[in-house]
């Protein structure tokens, strides 16, 4: 899920340029930098003063805090085109000594929609990084604005657009089939967002404006309280509840070969984490999940939770911040996971590495912090950062000259990434469409899945991704893991998921009778009638969901992608359609992915 820190660090700017006399008077801090400071630069002060104008007048405003209230996306653009420039010229003269005051004086005007410990959490946590990134970027503000918030088409910017070198010779494409019936299967089970909270308390306020709640308090009686397996609100899982559905998957789910694990362990309270507290999140659950399934191989991904701050992966060029405390101790715990010793060297680079899962199946597990639009160090440089796609693609080449399948396994899906990240991944696959034999991903939280289809014959579709759900309720979801039948291990096997099965935690249930309640929500090829999982038959089923908006099918659909939080009535057509075109969307900044679905009006 997306950090809560794209909406802070946007107060960030705002906090800049919007001080007014309440804040100053009530602030003897701000109220001295004001005189001292920026009242004595006559230019600097017409500046803020202007801006302050700007934004107190724009019509958005009052929708930019109602959208805040209401948790939407906000119509950001604007106030990026305004505060940019403002915070640069802050730079310029030399200023940024006082941010921290004026922001945090800020923290305490907007406090009524925005929680105080959250803003000035965030404020102390983000401050350092944004006035480095804003400092070291060769971006212009719109190309700025263009990256943080996609005010305008990223590809029109040259500077934003860059590509890979993809080898050609692309061999004719060889769609993939059934297996004879009775040949060996996988059973592999999925693990994603898990984000244990480790302060849960149940009781507590479960609706409390924050990003996460149910872990500050007192208890309080009746439906306000947390629930004690957890809660539907804004509340991760509780550390009991994810050793109970741990030990129900490794007790009930027989014969499991080996398991994905696409990352984000810690909690959402992204406002005031430390690296301490990742490294407790990635050691206590790795230990977790490493007692429960005692002889299972975890093929894991990083998310980008694990870092402190939330998001920011800086790359090698980054003088004054690196991330090698969070890879040693990845490469350190993975390999408790069983990841063979090889991929050592790979993780403490980048956290993206390449093994053998099995003979002919080839895992290449990616970092997509290097292409996420929250990782603000990217703003400084985001040409496909330390070479990920370049490496990736010479292992697709190599797997393709030597006849072995691939899978591709990342936290975030492609299409939550930079465009031009977005469009050069969304080329590779296409060029190793015989090669690659199935993408899961996590992040959203809901279950999905995506189909790419070719860049040419714009109806063919080559390569399926899955979304495995979450095991965290946040928010309004059921707990939830995925278990997938696959083709293998055989001589020439295809590797291709032939089934998955969901299975949730009833949460309401579970609370009210005090004890875990697990069940199989659905299996995909029943549920959807599907005679197989490849992607010419999700895209028949998309067709069929599309030709029968209101039916049973797009019910269910949307009823699973909630995990059964809720069901498809709740879903209109306008949401019916937007569900659509989720599964038809495979890049970022991809306006025509979803023209041939009608608009049912
Ligand atoms: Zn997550
Ligand atoms: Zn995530």
């Amino acid at each position: 899920m997306v950090c809560f820190t794209h909406i802070v660090l946007f107060f960030f700017f705002a906090a800049l340029s919007t001080v007014d006399t309440r804040s100053i008077q009530n602030n003897s801090d701000v109220e001295l930098l004001i005189q001292n400071r920026i009242v004595e630069k006559k230019q600097l002060s017409a500046t803020i003063a202007s801006y302050r104008h700007r934004f107190e007048h724009s019509p958005n405003f009052k929708k930019l805090r109602w959208a805040l209230s209401e948790k939407l996306t906000p119509p950001y653009c604007e106030f990026c085109h305004l505060f940019v420039p403002a915070i640069r010229f802050l730079i310029e003269i030399n200023e940024t000594i006082h941010v921290e005051n004026v922001t945090i004086a800020l923290c305490k005007d907007i406090q009524l929609f925005l929680n105080i410990e959250v803003c000035v959490g965030a404020v102390l946590e983000y401050k350092d990084a944004a006035i480095e990134i804003f400092s070291m970027s060769p971006l212009t503000n719109k190309e700025l604005c263009a990256l943080a918030f996609d005010c305008e088409d990223q590809k029109d910017f040259p500077i934003l657009r860059w590509n890979v070198t993809i080898p050609g010779s692309k061999p004719s494409p060889r769609p993939p089939q059934p297996p004879a019936s009775g040949s060996p299967k996988l059973k592999v089970l999925h693990l994603s967002d898990i984000h244990v909270d480790f302060a849960y308390k149940p009781g507590t306020q479960a609706d409390c404006h924050k990003p996460l709640c149910c872990r500050d308090g007192p208890t309080i009686p009746g439906p306000n309280g947390a629930g004690f397996w957890g809660d539907y609100r804004n509340c991760d899982l509780p550390y009991w509840t994810a050793q109970s559905i741990l030990r129900y998957a490794s007790e009930l789910e027989e014969d499991i070969d080996f398991i994905y694990y696409t990352g984000d362990l810690p909690p959402h309270n992204v406002w005031n984490q430390s690296r301490a507290d990742q490294l407790y999140s990635l050691t206590t659950i790795n230990q977790l999940l490493a007692a429960t399934f005692s002889n299972k191989t975890f093929y894991p991904a990083v998310g980008n939770h694990e870092a402190a701050p939330c998001n920011m992966y800086p790359t090698p060029s980054i003088r004054t911040d690196n991330i090698t405390w969070l890879y040693e101790a990845l490469a350190d715990s993975w390999a408790t996971l069983g990841l063979p010793a090889d991929t050592r060297e790979s993780i403490v680079r980048g956290a993206f590495y390449t093994t053998m899962v099995r003979p002919g199946l080839r895992l290449i597990s990616l970092n997509m912090n290097y292409c996420a639009p929250e990782n603000y160090w990217l703003f400084v440089n985001a040409t496909d950062p330390l070479g990920q796609l370049q490496w990736m693609i010479q292992w697709l080449q190599y797997a393709e000259d030597h006849g072995e399948k691939v899978h591709i396994i990342a936290h975030h899906p492609p299409r939550s990434c930079l465009a031009a990240f977005s469009w050069n991944f969304h080329q590779i696959i296409n060029r190793y469409e015989n090669t690659i034999a199935g993408q899961f991903y996590g992040h959203t939280h809901n279950d999905e899945f995506i189909v790419f289809y070719d860049e040419v014959d714009k109806k063919r579709a080559v390569s399926m991704a899955y979304v495995t759900p979450s095991l965290t309720p946040q928010s309004f979801l059921n707990p939830g893991y995925r278990i997938y039948t696959m083709d293998g291990a055989y001589e020439n096997s295809s590797y291709w998921v032939l089934d998955h099965r969901t299975v949730i935690m009833n949460l309401t249930a579970t609370n009210m009778y005090n004890r875990t309640i697990l069940l199989n929500e659905y299996e995909a090829r029943d549920a959807y009638k599907m005679e197989n999982l490849f992607p010419a038959d999700w895209d028949n089923l998309i067709q069929r969901m599309q030709n029968d908006i209101d039916g049973s099918l797009m019910s269910s659909a949307y009823q699973y992608y909630t995990k059964s939080y809720t069901n498809g009535t709740s879903c209109n057509r306008s949401c019916r359609r937007g569900l659509l075109c989720n599964f038809k969307t495979a890049r970022s900044d991809d306006p025509h992915a979803c023209d041939s679905i009608p608009s049912y009006y």
